[in-house]
């Protein structure tokens, strides 16, 4: 039995020593994974008419850590249309594909939201006097942005 017992040991060591790795694993794997992660939702709505309506318009800009002003302004803009925020949803004026709206966004969180020296979505839009900055706070990058 004795014989039996030290045999096992190291066994049993090496399995421990296994669950400690896999636990360690899972506690790094998120955040590896972030950045794959960050994937901004997509535009969920209907048509009115000739209306577009957006009805997760807040929960986007909240997601991606932007003003809803300041994307809605973008948007605007890049889509060259007329839109209001009704309460929670967002009006455009005439009817377009769900498609050029997420691939707007996507264009907005390139530019706006993701760190161009470290990819990370971890930054915020600062100003001075003059110009608007993109500032990472994962690694202290600060880049000048265009302003909307
Ligand atoms: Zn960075």
């Amino acid at each position: 039995m004795l014989y039996m017992s030290d045999k096992e040991q190291p066994k049993q060591n090496q399995e421990d020593y296994e669950l400690l790795l896999a636990e360690a694993y899972k506690k790094i794997k998120p955040v590896e994974s972030k950045i794959d992660r960050f994937e901004t939702p997509k535009v969920e709505g209907h048509l009115e008419g000739t209306k577009t309506i957006i009805t997760n318009f807040k929960q986007i800009c909240s997601y991606i850590r932007r003003d809803q002003d300041h994307v809605l302004k973008y948007l605007l803009k890049e889509l060259a249309t007329p839109g209001v925020m009704k309460g929670d949803r967002l009006v455009l004026t005439r009817t377009i594909s769900s498609k050029l709206i997420n691939e707007k966004i996507a264009l907005y969180v390139q530019d706006y939201v993701i760190c161009k020296e470290c990819k990370k979505p971890d930054t915020e839009i600062t100003r001075d006097d003059r110009l608007t900055f993109l500032h990472c706070l994962a690694c202290g990058a600060k880049k000048p942005i265009t302003k909307i």
